[in-house]
C-alpha cells in the first residue's frame, strides 16, 4: 500500500468518528474562547488516537497541540471549532474542526516510519477574536514548515483572496439638554453618530471594489425627550491588503472626526482588537492540494475573489500556508453566516466532501514532507509573496 492509499485508509476509518464529533460540536455551539465542548471531544477523540495531546495549549483554555511522529519537516493542520451567536454553526466550523483532525490522523498513518512531524492546532476563536495571533504570538508556529486549513462555502476555491481587516468603536460625547424645552443647549450625540455614517456612506462610493465598510449602532441614545449625550457605533473595515488597509482606516478616521466637528461633539476612535492580516495562499502547496482534491474526483478552482477575513491570513505571512474554500451543498444565496448554511454544516453530503477534503490535505502535507523538491518550492514562494514576515504593511 502506499502513502496515499494508507492516507485515505486511515481517514475513512475515522470517517464515522469524525462525522459524530462533527455533528457533537454543531448541536453544541460555543462562542469564541468558550468552546469547552468541542475542546474536550476533539482532544479525548485525539488522545484515544494516540496523539500527544496538551490541552488550553498557547495560554487559551480551549486551545490544543496534538503531535505525531518526530524529525524530518513539521506540518500544522488547523482545527475552528467556534460558532456564531444566535445561529449557531452557520460559519461551518464543526467541519473545519474534523478536517484538520481527520487530516492529521491521515497524514501520520501516510508517514508510517519516515521522519517528519504532525502538529494539529485547535484554534479557539476565529470570529472576530483572531485566535490564532494569537497562536502566533505564543509561537505555536516556530519551527513548522507550512499550515493547512479548508473552510466550508457555497463554492470551491484553492485560494480565496480573503481582506485585510480591523474593527473600529467610535463613541461620540455630547451634551443632554430638553429637546423641547432647550434644545439649543444639546449637543447631539447621536446626531455626530448618523452623521458619521453618512459620511462613511458617501465614501463607499470612491474606495476600491476590495474595501468594505460595514457597522451597526451598539448605543444611540435613551429616550426621544433628551438629547443623546453619548452614542457608540462598532465598525469592521476590510481591505485586500494590510497597505490599502491602513490607508483606508485613514480616510474611515477622517469622516468619523468630521461628524463630531459638524456637531460640536468629542470623538473616541479605538481601533480594537488584533488585525486579520490578508490571505497569502502558497501556490505551490495550493497546486498540490488541487492535484489531490482532482485525483479525489473534486476538482478545484482557482477563482480571484472572495469577499470575507479569517485569522488564517496572519498566519499565512507567518509561514507558508493555504486555507481552500470547499463547497457543500446548499443554496448558493443563503451563504455562511446564514440559518440555512447552519443545516448545511450538517448533512451527510457535507460531511463526506470534509472527509475528501481532509484527504487531500493530508496528501499534500505528506508531498510537502517526503518530497524535498517540493519542500524547496514551497518556501521559495512563501519568500518571493512575503518578503518581510512579521511586517506585514511592507506587502
Ligand atoms: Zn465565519
Ligand atoms: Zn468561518
Amino acid at each position: 500500500m502506499d502513502a496515499y492509499e494508507r492516507i485515505d485508509r486511515a481517514i475513512d476509518t475515522a470517517s464515522e468518528d469524525l462525522r459524530r464529533l462533527s455533528l457533537d460540536i454543531h448541536s453544541h455551539p460555543e462562542l469564541n474562547f468558550e468552546e469547552h465542548h468541542a475542546h474536550q471531544a476533539l482532544t479525548d477523540f485525539l488522545d484515544a488516537e494516540g496523539f500527544e495531546v496538551v490541552r488550553g495549549a498557547h495560554t487559551m483554555p480551549t486551545a490544543f497541540r496534538a503531535v505525531a511522529g518526530s524529525g524530518g519537516p513539521s506540518v500544522a493542520l488547523l482545527s475552528e471549532y467556534d460558532a456564531l451567536p444566535g445561529i449557531g454553526h452557520a460559519c461551518g466550523h464543526n467541519l473545519i474542526a474534523i478536517a484538520g483532525v481527520g487530516a492529521g490522523v491521515g497524514l501520520r498513518a501516510g508517514l508510517e516510519g519516515r521522519p517528519g512531524t504532525v502538529v494539529i492546532l485547535g484554534s479557539p476563536a476565529e470570529e472576530g477574536g483572531a485566535g490564532k495571533q494569537i497562536l502566533i504570538e505564543q509561537h505555536a508556529f516556530d519551527g513548522l514548515d507550512a499550515a493547512l486549513m479548508a473552510h466550508p462555502a457555497p463554492m470551491d476555491n484553492a485560494t480565496p483572496k480573503v481582506q485585510a481587516m480591523q474593527h473600529v468603536r467610535v463613541e461620540y460625547f455630547g451634551r443632554n439638554a430638553h429637546a423641547a424645552a432647550m434644545p439649543w443647549m444639546g449637543l447631539n450625540a447621536l446626531d455626530a453618530l448618523v452623521l458619521g455614517y453618512n459620511a462613511l456612506s458617501v465614501l463607499r462610493q470612491q474606495i476600491l471594489p476590495t474595501d468594505r465598510i460595514h457597522g451597526v449602532f451598539t448605543q444611540a441614545g435613551v429616550k426621544p425627550n433628551i438629547i443623546p449625550d453619548y452614542t457608540e457605533a462598532l465598525y469592521y473595515v476590510r481591505s485586500a491588503t494590510m497597505a490599502e488597509l491602513a490607508n483606508l482606516k485613514e480616510r474611515v478616521k477622517a469622516c468619523l472626526e468630521s461628524a463630531a466637528t459638524a456637531t460640536g461633539c468629542r470623538v473616541g476612535i479605538h481601533w480594537e482588537g488584533r488585525p486579520y492580516t490578508d490571505l497569502v495562499s502558497n501556490e505551490p502547496l495550493a497546486e498540490r492540494y488541487c492535484t489531490h482534491m482532482a485525483a479525489l474526483g473534486l476538482p478545484v478552482g482557482k477563482l480571484p475573489w472572495f469577499g470575507a477575513s479569517t485569522d488564517m491570513g496572519n498566519v499565512s505571512y507567518v509561514l507558508p500556508t493555504i486555507h481552500p474554500m470547499f463547497c457543500i451543498p446548499s443554496d448558493p444565496l443563503n451563504a455562511n453566516h446564514t440559518a440555512p448554511f447552519t443545516e448545511a454544516a450538517a448533512t451527510e453530503e457535507a460531511h463526506e466532501r470534509t472527509i475528501r477534503v481532509a484527504k487531500a490535505m493530508a496528501r499534500a502535507a505528506y508531498d510537502l514532507i517526503a518530497d524535498p523538491a517540493i519542500l524547496a518550492q514551497v518556501k521559495a514562494d512563501f519568500a518571493a509573496q512575503v518578503p518581510a514576515p512579521g511586517d506585514p504593511l511592507k506587502r
